[in-house]
């Protein structure tokens, strides 16, 4: 019998997937399935970005990049960091990676190791505490609170961290909970970390433009104090629906960034190189299709969370960002994964158990609004008439 590292005993996955393929194989059997399960846009990325990745292909984009990225996309995304958080980054700390998730695995890879302690949001995206767990470092949950509006609470960050933790993972906006950290804990926690310069810090800002009511998003680039040991992530997958695409750029420090450089060489290469080219086209080109995309998540926030509320049992916090609501279904009676898998087997709705995001989601599922007005109505109706009985 063959045996593998130990890390690989102890690595998890993404529910969302699995319940993906169970929606299709449902869905192929001839049931009519409404999915809100899957993160993902329900737009087509838009038409001048496809164009750009065909026009790279036909003028000969075929070959070996720099494993960095190509420098006009570096550059691109320079200034895009410029245009967003208003803080001047150098193209020399951008890296180019294929998808947003490449970088967490870069950097827990880096400080994750037996007897190092990482933080991490609970719940949150469950491929961090996988992770984590592969490289045989202690995950220490952040208990992400709905009292607390889903938001990162400063204090409760700061006394979980201990003399071994190597690294510190945030995530605003957020998934699984839409929660969105205010300003004023983001200044509590870096004061609380610029003490701790031992500290890594991963801040996961894919959801950067979906933040909603008129609030804008707060980068963590914007503390020069923990700039030498900020690794920001960030890509293309969710601001202009390029899930399958596979790209995502991060901002290491001076430190890091040889390493994560020789990471790519020895382990991806280069990300391909006509979406590199797909990537400036997105940066560069017209946003009003991204706009429109982000109007139409906010419209439907707005009825997700109206319906929900609607439901016997359920209540529903209004989600301050991203794409996702997170229902607490406690007084329903059920608990949420057995919930999730009679909705899927019996009402035909896709949603995910909050305990797919760790043990703080219990009594919560997660509902990814990306899907249409009318899907998202079909899909609370039937949750609905599942809870009354009704079916
Ligand atoms: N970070 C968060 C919080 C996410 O929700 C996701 C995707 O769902 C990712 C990172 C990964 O993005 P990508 O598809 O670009 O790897």
């Amino acid at each position: 019998t063959l045996t593998t590292i130990s890390g690989f005993d102890r690595i998890g996955e993404e529910n969302a997937f699995a319940v993906l393929a169970r929606a299709g194989a449902l869905a192929a059997e001839g049931r009519d399935i409404v999915n809100l399960g899957i993160g993902q846009p329900d737009f087509k990325t838009p038409e001048h970005i496809v164009e750009a990745a065909v026009k790279a292909l036909k003028d000969g984009a075929h070959g070996y990049t720099d494993a960095t990225g190509i420098l006009p996309l570096r550059e691109a995304v320079a200034r895009r960091v410029l245009a967003t958080t208003g803080v001047e980054v150098s193209p020399g700390n951008v890296m180019i990676v294929p998808g947003g998730k490449v970088t967490m695995f870069a950097a827990i890879l880096m400080f994750g190791e037996p007897g190092a302690d990482i933080l991490y949001p609970d719940p949150g995206f469950p491929i961090y505490r996988s992770m984590i767990e592969f490289t045989g470092a202690r995950p220490v949950p952040v208990p992400i609170r709905e009292e607390n509006g889903f938001a990162f609470s400063a204090e409760e960050t700061l006394s979980l961290l201990t003399p071994d933790t190597r690294l510190v993972i945030l995530n605003s906006p957020a998934n699984p909970t839409g929660g969105v950290t205010p300003k004023a804990e983001i200044d509590k926690l870096v004061a609380g970390l610029a003490e701790r310069p031992d500290i890594a810090i991963l801040s996961d800002e894919i959801y950067d433009q979906m933040v909603y009511d008129g609030e804008s998003h707060v980068s963590l680039l914007a503390y020069p104090e923990i700039g030498d040991r900020l690794i920001l992530l960030n890509g293309w997958s969710k601001t202009w629906a390029m899930t399958g695409w596979r790209m995502g750029w991060s901002i290491w420090p001076d430190a890091l960034y040889d390493k994560v450089r020789k990471l790519a060489v020895n382990a991806w290469s280069c990300v391909n190189a006509p979406a590199q080219y797909a990537g400036i086209a997105a940066i560069d080109g017209p946003q009003d299709a991204a706009d429109e995309m982000i109007a139409a998540f906010d419209r439907r926030r707005g009825v997700v969370t109206e319906l929900l509320n609607e439901l016997p049992g359920v209540s529903c916090i209004t989600p301050k960002g991203a794409f996702y609501a997170f229902p607490n279904i406690s007084k329903t009676g059920f608990k949420a994964k057995p919930l999730a898998s009679a909705l899927l087997e019996e009402a035909g709705v896709a949603l995910i158990g909050g305990p797919d995001f760790g043990v703080h989601g219990e009594g919560y599922v997660r509902v990814s609004y990306a899907n249409s007005e009318e899907n998202i109505r079909r899909a609370v109706d039937r949750i609905g008439d599942f809870l009354t009985g009704a079916k």
